[in-house]
Parts: C-alpha cells; structure tokens; sequence
C-alpha cells in the first residue's frame, strides 16, 4: 500500500492499545512512530528526581520551567533519552504513571513537549499517539483516529503487559491509575483529551490487533485512494 505523505494523529484513552496500534500502523506503512506520552512521562521521571514535585504533587512550576531550558529530551536507539542516559524503562514504571498526569496539566511543561513534538513532525510521514495529537498538536493532521475501549478491559491489558516485563501490578491498582489519569487528562484547562470533530473512533474492547489493522487500511484506501 502506497500512503501519501501524511501524519495520523492517535489519541485517546490511557491504556487503549494506542502505542501498540500506531507502531504496527508505522511500520506497515514505513512511517516513523512517535510516542507523545514518553516525553511526558520523561519529564515527570525528571522531575521526580530534581525535587521538582512532591508526594502530594505539588509542582514547583518556575523551578521546572527553569531546569526544562536544559533539559536534552529525545527519541534514540532503543526508546527515549535524557542526555545520553536511556530512561525508556524507567518512565513505564507506576512511579511516573502515578505522577505524569499533574506533571502534564502544567501549560510549560505542554509547550515544551509540543514544541519537540511539532519539531519531530516536520518530516511528516509520522504516526504519533497521544492525548491531543489530532486537537492541540497537529491539528491538520489527515488522519485521525480516537481510541477508546472498556476501563476493565485496558486495566487487565496494561497489568499483563507490566507483568510480562516483570513488574509488579495489581489490577485494581492499575485500573485505579488509568481511571484517575482519564480524569484528570479529560478535565485538565490546557489541550484536554477530546474526541477531535474530524476524527474516526476505534472501539477496540473485543478487537484483535489484525481486526484494527484491517480497519485502518480501509480507511487509508478509502480517503486516499491507495
Ligand atoms: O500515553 P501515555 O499513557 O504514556 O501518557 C502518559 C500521560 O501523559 C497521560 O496519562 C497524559 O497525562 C499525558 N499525555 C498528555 N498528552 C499527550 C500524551 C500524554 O497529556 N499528548
């Protein structure tokens, strides 16, 4: 399939399967993925370690505006880097999880990550997920897909996906965070989680990762004539 040089934006809930999707989207399409939540969570991990939040997330704002001037955030081998140090599995940690949604209600912490995030898509041919890829980021992206699914059927994928990796997870626990983080990204005043007008909902509850697969390539022939 021959797509034209476009950026499709995926947004929606936390745990929904975006990341999953957008990378076999990118790779069928030899797009480049983009994860926008990893740099959300890479400066709460930063953060977190520079004393920038503490345990009742109270955010030290001009403090971490400050420090964010220096600060070297991006995507190399192997997932996202601080510096030259890999944070990738770090920042996938409950830790962050639990902490990444006030760090992402601050308007200066959205604009520097929009700032890299515009910058990462200048070369387009891109498939970036997030919460307000297809509203606030790219709001000209041709295509759009919002992603939803069942809250218990995200918690029980994201607890096994945790476990895999060897990590600790108490489904409620993880339904729990995914909940209050779809709460507080909902209600949040800058770029909150919303439905774009001209974007297209993927219910994936009961789908297989061929069944979206299947669904996204008739989309893109049937908009682009591929
Ligand atoms: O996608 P992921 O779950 O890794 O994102 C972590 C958190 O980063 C989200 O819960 C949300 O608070 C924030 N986020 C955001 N806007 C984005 C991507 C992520 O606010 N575009």
């Amino acid at each position: 399939m021959q797509v034209p040089d476009i950026i499709i934006a995926i947004d929606g809930y936390s745990s929904t399967g975006k990341s999953s999707f957008a990378k076999i989207v990118a790779n069928e399409f030899s797009f480049t993925y983009l994860d926008s939540g990893a740099l959300y969570r890479a400066v709460t991990l930063f953060a977190m370690e520079n004393g920038f939040i503490d345990a009742d997330n109270t955010i030290d704002v001009p403090g971490l505006e400050k420090a964010m001037e220096d600060l070297d955030l991006h995507f190399g081998e192997g997932g996202t880097y601080i510096g030259d140090r890999c944070i990738e599995e770090e920042i996938r940690s409950l830790a962050i999880a639990g902490k990444v949604s006030p760090i992402a209600t601050v308007p200066q912490v959205r604009s520097f990550v929009d700032k890299k995030l515009r910058e990462f898509g200048k070369k387009r041919r891109i498939v970036m997920d997030g919460r307000d890829i297809g509203t606030t980021v790219f709001p000209d992206a041709e295509l759009k897909i919002f992603m939803t699914a069942d809250p218990m059927i995200r918690a029980q994928r994201r607890a096994a996906e945790m476990e895999a990796k060897g990590m600790k997870a108490e489904l409620s626990e993880v339904l729990k965070n995914l909940q209050e983080r779809d709460h507080i990204d909902s209600t949040r005043e800058v770029s909150p989680l919303t439905q774009a007008a001209d974007a297209i909902v993927l219910d994936n509850s009961h789908m297989t990762i061929e069944d979206q697969m299947a669904w996204v390539k008739n989309i893109i022939s049937e908009r682009f004539g591929c």
